[in-house]
């Protein structure tokens, strides 16, 4: 069968490494053995119960997390996490802190307000439209969780280092940048990331949360809305995305199996947002959006001279088989997700075409 596949650079959802698409193709009509698709298996089988546990154990591996966090699956997405967050955690009276550094973070704080709870935003980028990550920040004391979006796929921005809270557990929505690097699990309460970014389909989150967070989770919540039940029944409470979780076990598996973990992943994307960026800085045609020290590893955001060009250029890249690089509708501009699935060769590539594109149009 001949393949007419692009190079996929859309921001979500998102590329998948082509191994762990050709094994899904190859398993998909007899999973295992059980001549059954892993769409069609009972999720209180054998036959899933290896696979939940298997990309809960590759993940505590990946992220080398220790027994005091859970790794659980919730449907939803990361909306859904804007939401129970609150709900979990902030009850009589408890405070949150939010540092708002675009979009997504505007979205999390809006699920506070709609619910009537207390929280301070104690930084925003919002004076300079979201183009960089605030530094010097102080956190509250008695904050229960400080909240930050790791990566701004919409503005192109990532947090380089993690803020000092002060002791404050740290809650990070790493939708667009989970696994990208390894990171130092000590400062956080809890993760979470809609998977359709980095990690797999869309239809499931994973949630990464420390036992202390779960202590502090009130029994009166509805049963689908609370962590603790996510938590005491590995994530099968109610029948889970299988299909998802299966997915995300193949995309771990490539981690440490293919990449070799999130050190070498953390090297190849250096390696590759630096082919985007370098060129993008010597050229005059393209202007990064992003201020240099905030720039994201994941989403190269980009301008042209002008919105005829950018248009041109989305369109013209398509032609070639460049695909989904035209920015987020609120921002407009070019957008390029090189998320981990994206290869060097791929970005090197799409460096040649921009290049092509600016000798013609420039
Ligand atoms: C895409 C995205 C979301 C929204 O995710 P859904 O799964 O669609 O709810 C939230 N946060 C960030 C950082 C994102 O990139």
């Amino acid at each position: 069968m001949q393949l007419n596949r692009i190079l996929n650079f859309n921001a979500g959802p998102a590329a998948l490494p082509l191994i762990v698409l050709e094994e899904i193709r190859d398993s998909f009509l007899d999973f295992k053995g059980s001549g059954m698709s892993i769409t069609e298996v009972s999720h209180r089988s054998k036959w899933f119960d290896d696979v939940i546990n298997d990309a809960i154990e590759r993940t505590k591996r990946l992220l080398q997390l220790d027994d005091k966090f859970k790794v659980l699956f919730i449907q939803g997405g990361a909306s859904m996490q804007f939401a129970m967050m609150p709900m979990n955690f902030l009850h009589n009276g408890k405070t949150a802190d939010y540092v708002n550094t675009g979009t997504w973070s505007t979205k999390a704080i809006k699920e506070a307000e709609i619910q009537g709870k207390n929280f301070n935003v104690v930084a925003s980028s919002e004076d300079s439209n979201f183009s960089y990550i605030p530094k010097n920040i102080n956190f509250n004391k008695d904050a229960v969780y400080a909240h930050i979006t790791s990566n701004n796929t919409i503005k192109g921005t990532q947090w380089a280092s993690f803020p000092d809270t002060g002791g404050v557990p740290m809650i990070a929505d790493m939708s667009s940048d989970i696994m990208c690097r390894p990171l130092d699990m000590d400062k956080f309460g809890m993760i979470y990331a809609g998977a359709q970014k980095n990690i797999g389909p869309a239809g499931i989150c994973m949630v990464i949360i420390r036992d202390d967070m779960l202590g502090q989770v009130p029994d009166t919540l509805p049963s689908m809305l609370k962590y603790t039940t996510y938590a005491s029944k590995n994530s099968m409470y109610n029948t889970p995305p299988c299909f998802a979780v299966y997915t995300v076990q193949l995309v771990m598996k490539w981690l440490e199996e293919t990449i070799g973990g999130l050190d070498k992943m953390a090297e190849l994307n250096d390696e590759k947002a630096g082919l985007l960026y370098d060129f993008i800085d010597s050229s005059d045609f393209y202007n990064g959006t992003a201020a240099t020290d905030s720039r994201s590893l994941m989403n190269v955001t980009f301008r042209l001279p002008s919105e005829d060009l950018e248009k041109k250029f989305v369109g013209d890249a398509m032609e070639n088989k460049l695909g989904g690089l035209k920015g987020h509708r609120s921002v407009g501009g070019c957008r390029a997700s090189i998320y981990n699935a994206a290869t060097k060769e791929g970005v090197a590539t799409l460096v040649d075409f921009m290049k092509t594109f600016e000798k013609e149009n420039g």
